[in-house]
C-alpha cells in the first residue's frame, strides 16, 4: 500500500511510552522470567519493526508474531533474537522456519508428521524449534487432552528434527473480573502440562491481562502484547496496577473550510443538514485509513475543542464541524492529546462498539507512522 507521505494524516508513536510500559511490567517480573513482546499486526498497528527496536531496547528478549511472514519480516531487518510464531504455520513451511531460526507453534501430531518429511528433504542443519500450544479452555488451537500431548511429546522425541522449546496455553478471560473461568483454564493447564516427559525451556501462559492481574501463574516467559502500547487489555474493566503510557497519537490538518447554511447536506447519503449557518471543515482522513464509517457523529479535537464528525465517513476524508472559521492548516487530533483535552483509543473503541485492540490494528499503512 501506497503511504501518504505528501498528506497531514500522520501516526506519531511515542517509543518513550512503549519504553517504560515495557520497563514498568519488567519491574514487576522475576529475573527467570523473560518478557516477549507481541509485534503481530504490524505492531498493533504502531509499526513492527520500531516497536521491536524499542522493545529491545527497553529489555524484551524475544518477540511473538500471529504469522510465518512477520517472523521473516523481522529476520529480514536484522533482528536475531527468539520469535515464536503464536499461530499455526502450515507444516509446508517447516524448513522455512528451521532456517531462519523462528519457532512454530504446534498443536497436534499430524502436524508433526506432516512437517517430518520437510524437514528431512535435502541437507537439515538446524532442528525445527516448537511450542506445544495447550487448548485449556480458549478453543481456537492447541492440544485438548494429555494423552494427545503425550503423543506428540513422545513422537517429537523419537524425531531429532524438532526440538520442543516451549510450551503455552492462552487464557480466555484474564481480562475479566470474574475469575471462575480463568481458574478452570489454569488447572487444566497445570494438569496437562504433567504430560510431558521434560518440562521445555519455557512454559508460558500469559498475555498482557494474566501477566498485569495474575502474574502468580506467569511461567519463565510472558507474551506481553496490549500494555505495551500503554492501552488497558480488559479496556475501562479493571485498573492496571500502575499507569500505562498510550504511544500512539492520530493527527490530521484541515484541507478545506467553507461555511454552509441551514439545510445544506454533507457527504455521501446526504444524512447531515445543517441547522444553522455553519463552519465545516474537511479532513484528510477516511476508512481507508482505518477510520472507520460508523465513526459519523464521533468527534476530533481542534484547539482543544471536540469537534463533530458530520455526514458519513467517506473511503479518504471526512468533515467535522467547526466551533469558527478556522484557517486550512489548522492541526485535528483524531486521537490523543489537543489543548488539554484527550481522545483514547479506548473512546474511539466504545464509539466504534468494539476494542481499542481493533481500532489500532485497522490503522491502514497508507498512513504514515513517524516516531518520537
Ligand atoms: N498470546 C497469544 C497466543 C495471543 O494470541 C496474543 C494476542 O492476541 C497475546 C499473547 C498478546 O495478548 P495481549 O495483546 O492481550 O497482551
Amino acid at each position: 500500500m501506497v503511504s501518504g507521505l505528501h498528506r497531514p494524516t500522520k501516526l506519531v508513536i511515542d517509543r518513550q511510552a512503549i519504553k517504560a510500559n515495557i520497563q514498568q511490567e519488567m519491574q514487576t517480573l522475576p529475573q527467570t522470567t523473560e518478557l516477549w513482546a507481541v509485534v503481530k499486526a504490524n505492531g498493533y498497528g504502531h509499526g513492527m519493526v520500531e516497536v521491536v527496536t524499542t522493545a529491545k531496547s527497553a529489555g524484551a528478549t524475544g518477540f511473538c508474531v500471529a504469522i510465518l511472514d512477520e517472523a521473516l519480516a523481522l529476520r529480514q531487518a536484522g533482528f536475531t533474537e527468539p520469535i515464536l510464531v503464536l499461530g499455526i504455520t502450515s507444516p509446508t513451511y517447516a524448513k522455512v522456519a528451521a532456517v531462519a531460526h523462528i519457532s512454530l507453534t504446534v498443536g497436534s501430531q499430524e502436524w508433526l508428521a506432516a512437517a517430518l518429511p520437510i524437514l528431512q528433504s535435502g541437507a537439515l542443519t538446524t532442528k525445527l524449534a516448537v511450542h506445544f500450544a495447550v487448548d485449556s479452555g480458549m478453543g481456537r488451537i492447541g492440544f485438548r487432552d494429555a494423552a494427545g500431548l503425550q503423543a506428540a511429546d513422545t513422537f517429537l522425541q523419537q524425531h531429532v528434527e524438532f526440538e520442543l522449546e516451549g510450551l503455552f496455553t492462552h487464557f480466555a478471560t484474564a481480562d475479566e473480573k470474574d475469575t471462575t473461568y480463568f481458574k478452570q483454564q489454569v488447572a487444566k493447564f497445570q494438569q496437562m502440562r504433567q504430560a510431558l516427559a521434560t518440562e521445555p525451556r519455557y512454559v508460558h501462559v500469559s498475555n498482557s491481562a494474566t501477566s498485569l492481574w495474575h502474574a502468580a501463574c506467569n511461567g519463565n516467559m510472558v507474551r506481553f502484547g496490549v500494555a505495551l502500547y500503554g492501552l488497558n487489555p480488559s479496556g475501562t474493566a479493571l485498573s492496571a496496577p500502575y499507569p500505562l503510557q498510550p504511544a500512539l497519537t492520530f493527527v490530521s490538518e484541515l484541507v478545506f473550510v467553507k461555511q454552509i447554511q441551514a439545510g445544506d447536506a454533507v457527504s455521501y447519503g446526504a444524512t447531515y443538514h445543517a441547522k444553522q449557518a455553519e463552519w465545516v471543515g474537511t479532513l484528510p482522513v477516511g476508512y481507508a485509513d482505518g477510520w472507520q464509517r460508523r465513526l459519523q457523529g464521533f468527534h476530533v479535537l481542534i484547539n482543544g475543542q471536540y469537534c463533530e464528525i458530520i455526514g458519513r465517513v467517506c473511503m479518504d476524508q471526512m468533515m467535522v464541524r467547526l466551533p469558527a472559521q478556522l484557517p486550512v492548516g489548522t492541526k485535528a487530533t483524531l486521537v490523543g492529546e489537543n489543548g488539554g483535552q484527550t481522545i483514547s483509543l479506548q473512546d474511539v473503541a466504545d464509539y466504534a462498539h468494539t476494542i481499542h485492540y481493533e481500532i489500532a490494528c485497522n490503522l491502514t499503512d497508507r498512513v504514515p507512522r513517524t516516531y518520537l
